[in-house]
């Protein structure tokens, strides 16, 4: 089912001789060319990922495309983001985004926000598209999108990088899961690229692969990727894709929503949010439990969430180590029917870990609660943390 889009456009002769790859296709054909031309699509975020969006959604004549962004081209983001040249450092990202669009695409309306999405403009700025693409590098931004667009509606094209991993989804609460059914929770420790690093190629694929679902959206061919999260891991090569779930709990989908409307103030609250997501108290195991769990008959499957230098110094027997920046890549691999408990130092990561955990359908998962210093003090005096 395409999304609707507003009245087609007629073809000129020039967007004829333009999109003629396009039209080829039978998918696409002039009756899909012209539904592009009538389609709008807002960019929030004009930066590793926004680069290579805006400029294939551009170029395939996407007719109205909506820029947003605050920031001034820096001498640092080249090396990901593709839109911008050096001589532009220090212009404003959407008027060097803009004229560099243009130059692609003549006959494509834009309208570019030189300021941040916040939750005094989302509303008014999210109205005048039908499609939203992440660009975005941090979770309060995230949400403020993903509420706005199942008020509004509309489907949002969620991608996100760090270091040498990405992930692509479609959320569109009208046919399956929001952001907000899937991370209910900020993950705590998630950091943008200007404090993790990233791969310059990286953005590159994550931010294409956001375009192709937003033409795909748009033209109502092949599968979007509504209720499945794409994986991508570079080092290795590899994608995959796991399944998500609508949350009946959900705080903006969900059968009894508390966020109704898009108020000042609501980012703040998003981000105090991050600090220490609440765990159900059935979701710890003190370390007595968590030892006489590990005598019995059905062990549980230890994940080590601490960082790899950490893990190194000590780890319980049989744990295996997931880092908990890179758990999100991991989920797929962790077992439905087997009892899982997060470990880390001090408790505060492995209640992260456990949060996305169930928030992705792991129900068996709990925490260790106060972390391997309370193992030493309460179970092996010996342990060297
Ligand atoms: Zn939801």
């Amino acid at each position: 089912m395409p999304i609707p889009v507003p009245p087609k456009s007629e073809l000129t002769p020039a967007d004829l001789r333009r999109y003629a790859r396009h039209i080829l296709l039978p998918e696409v054909g002039s009756e899909g060319q012209r539904r592009l031309k009538s389609a709008s699509v807002l960019v929030v975020g004009v930066g590793g990922l926004g680069s290579p969006a805006s400029l294939y959604l551009a170029a395939a004549g996407v007719g109205h495309l909506g820029l947003v962004d605050g920031d001034v081209v820096d001498e640092s983001n080249l090396q990901r983001q593709v839109l911008y040249a050096t001589a532009e450092v220090g212009t404003p990202k959407v008027a060097a985004a803009r004229e560099r669009l243009h130059a692609l695409n003549p006959h494509i309306h834009l309208d570019t926000y030189p300021q941040r999405l916040t939750a005094e403009n989302a509303w008014d700025i999210i109205a005048q598209y039908d499609i939203i693409v992440d660009g975005t590098d941090n979770f309060a931004a995230r949400y403020l999108l993903n509420d706005t667009a199942v008020l509004q509606g509309k489907p949002f094209v969620y991608g996100s990088i760090a270091r040498f991993d990405g992930q692509v989804s479609v959320f569109y609460a009208a046919q399956g899961p929001c952001y907000r059914c899937v991370f209910a929770k900020p993950p705590g420790t998630a950091q943008n690229c200007a404090e993790a690093g990233v791969l310059g190629a990286l953005p590159g694929v994550i931010g294409t692969l956001e375009a192709t679902e937003a033409l795909k959206l748009i033209l109502g061919i092949g599968n979007p990727l509504i209720g499945r999260l794409l994986l991508y891991d570079a080092l290795a090569m590899q994608f995959d894709i796991i399944r998500l779930r609508k949350n009946p709990q959900c705080k903006v989908c969900g059968e009894h929503p508390e966020i109704t409307s898009i108020e000042p103030g609501y980012e703040a609250a998003a981000c105090a949010q991050a600090a220490e997501p609440d765990l159900p108290a059935d979701a710890n195991l003190s370390p007595e439990a968590l030892a006489e769990r590990l005598e019995g008959p059905h062990p549980p499957l230890i994940i080590d969430v601490r960082s790899p230098q950490e893990f190194a110094l000590a780890h319980l027997p049989g744990a295996r180590n997931i880092p908990l920046e890179r758990l999100a890549s991991h989920l797929h691999t962790l077992p439905q029917e087997t009892d899982i408990v997060a470990v880390c130092r001090r408790g505060r990561r492995s209640a992260q870990a456990v949060a996305q955990l169930r928030a992705n359908g792991l129900q068996r998962s709990y925490r260790l609660e106060g972390g391997l210093q309370a193992w030493r003090d309460a179970v092996a005096p010996d342990f060297p943390i």
